[in-house]
C-alpha cells in the first residue's frame, strides 16, 4: 500500500480509503457481520488506514461493523464519520449520536467529524448548530479534526473551504464529473486533507465499457482500474475512498493502490486530453441547461440525454440501460408512477423551442427509445 500526507495534519493515510456505505449484506438487507467484519480485517492487512462511514449507513450497522472488525487495531486506523445537519434534532439529539457512534465505533475518540453533505446554502444554516457538538466534542477530546462532505457548484466549494476551520473534505471527482478539479487543488495547497468519493462515480464506471478501458495503453483489467488509477493520479487527492462490498473488489483496488506509480505521465496526459475531447463532445449535445423542462408528461429531458451521453460518448451502455429503465419506474411522493423516461414523451412539441442548443429534441429522445430502451 501506498501512503500519501494528509494535508498540514501531517498524517500518513493510505491512498485507498474503506468507504462502509455497500458492506456486504444479507437476504432481509442487513448487514451480514461476519462478511464484513473479514472483508473490513483483510483491508487492514492490505494496509487501508482510513475508514469512512456516517451516523446512517446502513441504518448505523456501518460504524457498528467497523467497531466490531477494527477495535484491536484503532491505534493504527483513521476513523471518518458524518452526521446528517439537515435532519431535525435538537443539539441534546445530536449530542446522543455523537455518542452512539463513539460507542458502536468502539473508540474514545473519532478522527474526523464531518458535516454530511454540505451545500452552501445549507452551510450557511448548518455551520453554527454543528460547531456547538463539535466544539463541545473536540474540546473533551471525543473528536480530533472538523470536515465536510459536499454536493453543489465549484464556487460554492471555495467559498466552504475558505469561509469553514476544516481540516478536511469529502467530495466527488472521476473521470467523467471533473468539475471540482480546481477546488480540489486550492484545497491540497491550503493544505487539506482532500478525500474522494465515488472514484468509480457510484459504481458507474465499475460497468463494463470498452471506451473507458482503451484510454489507458496498458493493460487495465476493467473501467473501473481506469477510474481508480486516473483518481490517484491527481497528486492533491489524500484518499480515494471505495464503498467495497466483496474481497475481489477490495484485493484489486488494492493491487492498484499499492503501485508507487499509478499512471505514467504520458498516460495521464493521454487520458486529460481523451476526457477533454469526450467532454467537448457532450457539450455539442444537451448541457443539462433544463430550459426545456417541465414536460407536460413528466418526460425528465436532460436525465434522458444524459444517459444518452453516457453510451455514446463513454461506451457506459450497459449501466446506462439499467438507469433508463429506472427512470420509467420513477414515482411521484403518493407512490403513482410518473415515468420520466423518452417513450412518456408524446411529441407534443412544447420543449424544442426552449432549448438554446437548438436540439431536435423529439427525434433525439425516439433515439434514446431505440438505444436503450428494449
Ligand atoms: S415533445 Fe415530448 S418531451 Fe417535449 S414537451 Fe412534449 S411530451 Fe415532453
Ligand atoms: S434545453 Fe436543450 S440543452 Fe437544455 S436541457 Fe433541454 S435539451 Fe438539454
Amino acid at each position: 500500500m501506498v501512503y500519501r500526507t494528509f494535508g498540514k495534519l501531517g498524517y500518513k493515510v493510505s491512498q485507498l480509503g474503506f468507504g462502509a456505505m455497500r458492506l456486504p449484506t444479507r437476504e432481509d438487507g442487513k448487514v451480514d457481520m461476519d462478511k464484513a467484519v473479514e472483508l473490513l480485517r483483510r483491508s487492514v492487512e492490505l494496509g487501508v488506514n482510513f475508514f469512512d462511514s456516517h451516523h446512517f449507513y446502513h441504518n448505523g450497522e456501518s460504524e457498528e461493523a467497523l467497531g466490531r472488525a477494527l477495535k484491536d487495531v484503532r491505534d493504527r486506523v483513521f476513523l471518518q464519520t458524518k452526521t446528517p445537519m439537515y435532519r431535525e434534532a435538537t443539539d441534546d439529539e445530536r449530542w446522543r449520536w455523537l455518542e452512539d457512534a463513539l460507542m458502536k465505533l468502539r473508540t474514545d475518540h473519532i478522527d474526523f467529524y464531518l458535516m454530511h453533505s454540505m451545500t452552501w446554502e445549507r452551510f450557511q444554516k448548518e455551520f453554527e448548530p454543528f460547531m456547538r457538538i463539535a466544539q463541545k466534542a473536540m474540546d473533551q477530546g471525543l473528536v480530533r479534526h472538523i470536515g465536510f462532505s459536499f454536493h453543489d457548484t465549484p464556487e460554492n466549494l471555495y467559498k466552504i473551504i475558505d469561509t469553514g476551520p476544516f481540516d478536511t473534505m469529502t467530495v466527488q471527482y472521476n473521470l467523467i464529473n471533473r468539475s471540482l478539479e480546481e477546488p480540489i487543488s486550492y484545497a491540497a495547497e491550503k493544505g487539506m486533507g482532500v478525500v474522494i468519493m465515488g472514484p468509480v462515480g457510484g459504481g458507474m464506471l465499475a460497468a463494463p465499457s470498452e471506451e473507458i478501458r482503451r484510454l489507458l495503453s496498458g493493460e487495465a483489467k476493467s473501467s473501473a482500474e481506469v477510474a481508480l488509477r486516473f483518481v490517484l493520479a491527481n497528486r492533491s487527492v489524500s484518499v480515494a475512498l471505495s464503498g467495497m462490498s466483496t474481497l475481489q473488489q477490495l484485493e484489486e483496488n488494492a493491487a492498484v493502490a499499492s503501485q508507487e506509480v499509478v499512471l505514467t505521465e504520458e498516460d495521464y496526459r493521454h487520458i486529460r486530453e481523451a476526457l477533454e475531447e469526450k467532454r467537448r463532445l457532450s457539450e455539442l449535445y444537451c448541457t443539462a441547461c433544463g430550459y426545456c423542462i417541465p414536460c407536460p408528461n413528466g418526460v425528465d429531458i436532460p436525465a434522458n440525454f444524459r444517459l444518452m451521453n453516457l453510451h455514446r460518448i463513454y461506451g457506459l451502455t450497459e449501466y446506462a440501460k439499467v438507469q433508463y429503465r429506472r427512470l420509467g419506474e420513477r414515482k411521484d411522493r403518493e407512490g403513482n408512477p410518473t415515468p420520466a423516461w423518452a417513450e412518456a414523451c408524446v411529441e407534443c412539441g412544447e420543449c424544442e423551442p426552449k432549448c438554446p442548443q437548438k436540439i431536435p429534441i423529439i427525434r433525439q429522445l425516439q433515439e434514446v427509445v431505440e438505444v436503450l430502451g428494449g
